[in-house]
C-alpha cells in the first residue's frame, strides 16, 4: 500500500526539550522549591511526607520483535505521584534520557500543575528508555502497545489518564487507546488525551497551551499596568508553545520584535509578521533561512530590551549566567523549567515579573481536562466554549496565584507551588490516612 507509515516528525515533540533540570537528582532538585513552599505554607510533618512521596511507582520490562526479527527489551516506568484530587494525568514519553528520578519529578510536577489550575486531577509521568528517532512506526507501535499492556493494571478514565510528551504524539496516543480499549473489551476514549480530533479529542487543543500563555500575559500586563496593546515581545522556540502564543499576542495587539528557534534567532524592531514567519516554517521546518529579520544569537534574544519575554522551548536558558542581563519586564515561561533555580533570585532581585510554567503553560493540560470530559460526557464542545473555558480558568488561576503572592510577598513561582501544594494538602487532610 501507498500510505507513508513514518511518524511525521515535524509533529513530535523533540528529544531534547522538556528536560528541566540539570542536576544530578531531578527529583531532589525539583522538591528544593516544593521544600521552600511547604516552608512557608507551614506544612505538617505527616502531609510533608506524603507529598514527598510518590503513591505509585510501575517499572516493567517491554520485549518486542524488531524488524530485522531480534527480540530488543525496553525499559518503561509509569509513576502515579498523588492521585487525592483525581486520576493521575500526564504524558508519555520515549527517550533515551528517560530515567526513573526523571519520572518521578515530571510526575511531582504535573501533581502541582493540575491543582495550580484546580482541575480534578493528580499527577502522573511515564517514559520508555528507546530512540524513537532509530525505529520504524511498527516497532514504535509494538512497544507502545506492550508498555500500554504493562501499566494497564493503573491506566483508566478513572485511575490514570496518559498523554503525549517527548517524542509521542496523537497517533501514539491513538494506539494506547486502541490497546486499552481491546483489553477492557469497549471503546474508551477518555483513557488518553491529545488524541486526534477524528476518536475523541478536543478542538482547541493544539493551540491552548500557547493561548494560555498568551491569557495570563495578558494578565501580568494589566498588573503592572500596561496593555498587550504596542507592547514588544521576545519568543524563544517557534514550535507548537512558540508560535501560538506569539501569533495570538501579535493579534492583540503585541509587537513581536524577536523570535527563535534551534536553527536561527531574527530581531525586527519593527516587529516580525508571524502569520508569515509560521507559514515559512511549515514550508522549511524551522526559521533558518527567513529573512524579515536581523539574525541575532540565542543569548541576545534572551536579553533583548523588550516588555515581554516568552521562553517558549528548552529548559534551564535562564541560568545564573545571563540572568543579571535579563531586560525584559515580564518572563512567561512558556516552557518546562526554562529558568533554573538558582536564577530564580536574580529575577527577583531585578523586579522581573516571571509567570511560573506550572502556572502559564498550564492551558495545554487544562484543555486536556477539557477533553477527558467531552470524551466522558460523549457531547463535544465547539472551538469558541472551549476558548472561552480555557481563559475563564487562566484569568481565575492567574488571580489566585497572583493574590497569595501579594498576600505572602513572594515571588509568582512561590506562591504557585503554595497554593497548588496546599490544595493538594487540604484534600489529604480532609480525606483522612486509609487504615
Ligand atoms: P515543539 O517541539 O513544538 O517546539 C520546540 C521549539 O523549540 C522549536 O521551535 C525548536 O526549534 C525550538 N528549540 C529547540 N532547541 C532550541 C534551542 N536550543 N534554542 C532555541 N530554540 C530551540 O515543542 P512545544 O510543544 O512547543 O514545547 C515547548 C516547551 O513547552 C517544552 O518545554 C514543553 O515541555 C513545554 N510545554 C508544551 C506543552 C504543549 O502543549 N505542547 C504544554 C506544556 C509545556
Amino acid at each position: 500500500m501507498g500510505t507513508d507509515l513514518r511518524l511525521p516528525t515535524h509533529k513530535i515533540v523533540r528529544p531534547d526539550k522538556d528536560r528541566f533540570l540539570n542536576e544530578d537528582n531531578p527529583f531532589e532538585a525539583m522538591m528544593s522549591r516544593f521544600d521552600r513552599a511547604a516552608e512557608l505554607l507551614d506544612l505538617e510533618p505527616g502531609i510533608y511526607k506524603i507529598l514527598r512521596n510518590p503513591e505509585k511507582t510501575i517499572s516493567v520490562s517491554c520485549p518486542i520483535v524488531m524488524d530485522n526479527g531480534e527480540v530488543e527489551v525496553f525499559t518503561g516506568y509509569r509513576v502515579l505521584y498523588n492521585t487525592s484530587r483525581g486520576p493521575a494525568k500526564g504524558g508519555i514519553r520515549f527517550d533515551m534520557n528517560v530515567s526513573l528520578e526523571e519520572v518521578k519529578a515530571l510526575a511531582a510536577w504535573m501533581a502541582w500543575k493540575c491543582a495550580v489550575v484546580n482541575i480534578p486531577f493528580g499527577g502522573g509521568k511515564g517514559g520508555v528508555v528507546c530512540d524513537p528517532l532509530k525505529m520504524s512506526v511498527g516497532e514504535l507501535e509494538r512497544l507502545t502497545r506492550r508498555y500500554t499492556t504493562g501499566i494497564i493494571q493503573t491506566l483508566g478514565p478513572d485511575s490514570d489518564v496518559p498523554a503525549p510528551d517527548v517524542n509521542t504524539n496523537e497517533r501514539v496516543m491513538a494506539w494506547v487507546m486502541d490497546t486499552y480499549s481491546m483489553h477492557v473489551g469497549h471503546t474508551t476514549t477518555a483513557v488518553v488525551t491529545g488524541k486526534p480530533v477524528e476518536m475523541g479529542g478536543s478542538l482547541g487543543r493544539r493551540e491552548a497551551t500557547g493561548r494560555g500563555c498568551m491569557i495570563v500575559t495578558r494578565e501580568a500586563l494589566a498588573h503592572l499596568g500596561m496593555s498587550m496593546k504596542g507592547c514588544t515581545v521576545a519568543v524563544q522556540g517557534f514550535g507548537n508553545v512558540g508560535s501560538v502564543a506569539a501569533q495570538l499576542m501579535q493579534r492583540e495587539g503585541a509587537k513581536i520584535v524577536a523570535i527563535g528557534d534551534r536553527d536561527a534567532c531574527l530581531y525586527n524592531k519593527n516587529g516580525i509578521d508571524i502569520d508569515d514567519a509560521i507559514e515559512y516554517v511549515k514550508k522549511h521546518r524551522s526559521l533558518g533561512g527567513y529573512t524579515k529579520g536581523d539574525v541575532i544569537s540565542p543569548n541576545d534574544l534572551l536579553t533583548l530590551d523588550v516588555d515581554v519575554l516568552v521562553p517558549a522551548a528548552l529548559e534551564n536558558v535562564i541560568t545564573t549566567k545571563n540572568a543579571p542581563d535579563i531586560r525584559a519586564k515580564i518572563v512567561c515561561e512558556g516552557a518546562n523549567g526554562p529558568t533554573t533555580a538558582a536564577a530564580d533570585s536574580i529575577l527577583d532581585e531585578k523586579g522581573i515579573f516571571v509567570i511560573p510554567d506550572i502556572l502559564a503553560n498550564s492551558g495545554g493540560v487544562t484543555v486536556s481536562y477539557f477533553e477527558w470530559v467531552q470524551d466522558r460526557g460523549g457531547y463535544f464542545w465547539d472551538e469558541t466554549t472551549v476558548n472561552n473555558r480555557l481563559t475563564e480558568i487562566m484569568q481565575r488561576s492567574f488571580q489566585d496565584v497572583l493574590s497569595l503572592s501579594k498576600q505572602h510577598k513572594v515571588s509568582m513561582r512561590t506562591a504557585a507551588y503554595m497554593l497548588s501544594i496546599s490544595r493538594v494538602a487540604t484534600v489529604h487532610r480532609l480525606r483522612g490516612i486509609y487504615a
